[in-house]
């Protein structure tokens, strides 16, 4: 094998390459190969060591390496040095190429290439690292004008190039077509940036090469400007980094331009000779850095700032999405509601009239039944045996229950579709509860109780109430202390009482209590009590204690649930007290002596 990098020349005489005034830019070579290894490191790491990371650092490295190369042969006079680092440009020149292809693939497709492409390319760049220390790369040194001469094989190199250049256009282009306006922008950019740098760099060296073999030049002079390519292509992957976010990392402009700023004023120190103007640049520096950080940290509180308002106000969309879909769920529910309320509101007045209808039809027969009970039991029909009597007994008390159910129903029936009526009257109170409790004493002597009527100590004014109404509520009261008391027995007591007007409230301001002037009706028996907890739902429609099982009376819970409404129709009210189970308890009704207006007009109409 014929090498090419041990030469007899150690020295060369830089004769014509001291006339030319390049060696400033050769130096300059320096800044620009640290601004790349900055920006390649940089991108590598934040873009969390992406692929395309990865292949960016790979050119810029090259590119650096090159540029080391590049200084090293035109600054060096040994010529060992000067061949081996020329050596080294066709496999740095493909590389770029190739590198160059790898990032615009991954790129635009957004992952990696497939293997056989990788193996075509390495196969592209074979020849250039087989041939790299041989006489087919360079074939002699010229030591009159101190640069290495290159083989013929060189075109082979540009062949490649040119090969790689078109591929990249053709990916760029079908890529463009391919993709959404937005990727569109980052590949025009991220294309004119890799495409300007590659043929000013290619460009620039074969017309170097061009104009020296023709002789029209003696030096590759323009070389070194194809370079300045590079430059753009940094500017336009930071402006991608910026605006794009291209390779996921998240960099601000203000950062970008501060991060341009210092370099530019360090790379100063390339060139400068003066000490004074070595001094002078580094207060500018340091003061370009303190504004650089004063600023980036101001937009990056802005930007926090617009983020935080952008993540509120994307949360406050979002819980109005919400809330409009509960608003609209609601008004479904709504109209179901409605639907169902309208079914139920039929339903109930399909029931009334069954219960309106079923209870009439049933009074009639109960009547009969009752009536001709009573007339067996009085012998009209002749007399009867003991056993008979007994009989006949029991389906009078049968009989009498029955039409108290129905006329529960009746009453309730009435009372749900707004037909009960009140006939009001002046009406004596104490003849009532006289009546009441004569009424009953049979029943509750039956049971061995008491039944004792108190009356008041002196007259009661006439009541204006429907005299039967109030009857049938005093009675039911009397009859469930009878009831529900199993020994002992029951008061029925009647009194005129004044007691604070709770009505008379003026908005919780303080005023001289008015008191009503009311009759009070108290039932109390010694009987099995009421448990606290029942207490408050005994006036309820259909409501029976817990305790009614173990007595196993009979009833339907509809009896205080009536009387309530008639209480409370006539302007009074009813409750209930009790020690608790098994220590008796206390039905209390207050009627008001003087009827309110409100009242009366009520009464003329239903309840
Ligand atoms: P009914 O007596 O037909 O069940 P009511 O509406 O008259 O219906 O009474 C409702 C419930 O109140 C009764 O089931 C019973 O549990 C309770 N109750 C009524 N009066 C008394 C009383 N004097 N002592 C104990 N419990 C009573």
């Amino acid at each position: 094998m014929n090498f090419n990098l041990v030469t007899n020349i150690e020295q060369c005489f830089m004769l014509i390459r001291d006339t030319v005034p390049l060696t400033f830019i050769y130096y300059s070579h320096i800044p620009v190969a640290l601004v790349s290894l900055i920006m390649g490191i940089f991108i590598f790491i934040k873009s969390k060591r992406s692929l395309q990371g990865k292949i960016l650092l790979g050119i810029l490295l090259t590119f650096s390496l090159w540029l080391l190369a590049d200084l090293v042969t035109w600054t060096n006079y040994d010529s060992r040095n000067i061949m081996l680092f020329w050596s080294f440009f066709p496999i740095l020149n493909t590389l770029f190429f190739i590198l160059s292809l790898y990032l615009v693939y991954v790129f635009i497709n957004k992952k990696d290439m497939p293997l056989i492409a990788k193996v075509i390319l390495f196969f592209l760049l074979s020849p250039m690292i087989f041939t790299m220390p041989t006489k087919l790369n360079l074939s002699s040194f010229e030591i009159t004008e101190c640069i290495a001469v290159e083989n013929q094989y060189v075109n082979y190199v540009v062949f490649v190039e040119i090969l790689v250049f078109f591929c990249i256009i053709i990916l760029l282009i079908d890529g463009f077509k391919n993709s959404d306006r937005v990727f569109r922008r980052q590949i025009i950019f991220f294309g004119m940036g890799i495409t300007l740098f590659l043929l000013s760099f290619f460009v620039t060296g074969l017309l170097a090469d061009f104009l020296i073999k023709r002789g029209i030049t003696e030096t590759y002079a323009i070389e070194p400007y194809g370079l300045f390519g590079m430059t753009i292509f940094l500017g336009f992957l930071g402006y991608l980094i910026v605006k794009f976010k291209a390779f996921n990392i998240k960099l601000l402009g203000a950062q970008a331009l501060v991060a341009a700023i210092v370099i530019l004023i360090a790379s100063q120190y390339a060139f400068i000779q003066n000490p004074t103007n070595k001094i002078l640049n580094g207060v500018t520096l340091v003061l370009a850095l303190a504004a650089g950080w004063v600023l980036v940290r101001s937009v990056k509180a802005e930007v926090r700032q617009r983020e935080n308002l952008e993540i509120a106000n994307n949360e406050i969309s979002e819980r109005k999405n919400q809330l409009q879909k509960i608003s609209d769920a609601l008004a479904v529910s709504n109209d179901r509601l409605k639907i169902a309320n309208k079914q139920l509101e039929t339903l109930d007045k399909v029931k009334n009239d069954f219960i309106n209808f079923a209870s009439h039809q049933l009074r009639t027969p109960l009547t009969g039944i009752k009536g001709y009970a009573s007339l067996l039991k009085e012998g009209s029909y002749g007399r009867l045996e003991s056993e008979q009597a007994e009989a006949v007994k029991k389906i009078g008390v049968a009989a009498e229950r029955m039409s108290g159910l129905v006329e529960d129903f009746l009453n309730t029936s009435k009372i749900d579709s707004g037909g009960m009526r009140c006939d009001m009257r002046k009406n004596r109170i104490e003849d009532i509860c006289q009546e009441v409790a004569v009424t009953l004493a049979p029943k509750a002597a039956a049971k061995n109780l008491y039944l004792e009527y108190q009356k008041p100590a002196f007259e009661l004014p006439e009541l204006f109430v429907d005299g039967l109404k109030i009857k049938e509520t005093i009675s039911n009261l009397v009859d469930n202390a009878v009831k529900y008391t199993p020994k002992g027995g029951v008061v029925l007591c009647l009194e005129r009482k004044k007691i604070p007007d709770k009505s008379q409230n003026f908005g919780g301001q303080k005023k001289e209590i008015d008191f009503q002037d009311v009759v009070r009706v108290t039932v109390s028996d010694t009987g099995i009590g009421i448990p606290a907890g029942e207490l408050e739902h005994l006036f309820v429609k259909f409501s029976r204690g817990s305790d009614t099982k173990r007595l196993n009376a009979s009833g339907t819970g509809l009896g205080l649930y009536i009387g309530k409404v008639i209480v409370e129709a006539h302007g009074g009210k009813v409750w209930a007290e009790s020690e608790g189970e098994g220590k008796g308890s206390r039905f209390i009704v207050e009627l008001p002596v003087k009827q309110k207006e409100s009242v009366l007009k009520k009464q003329e109409t239903v309840l």
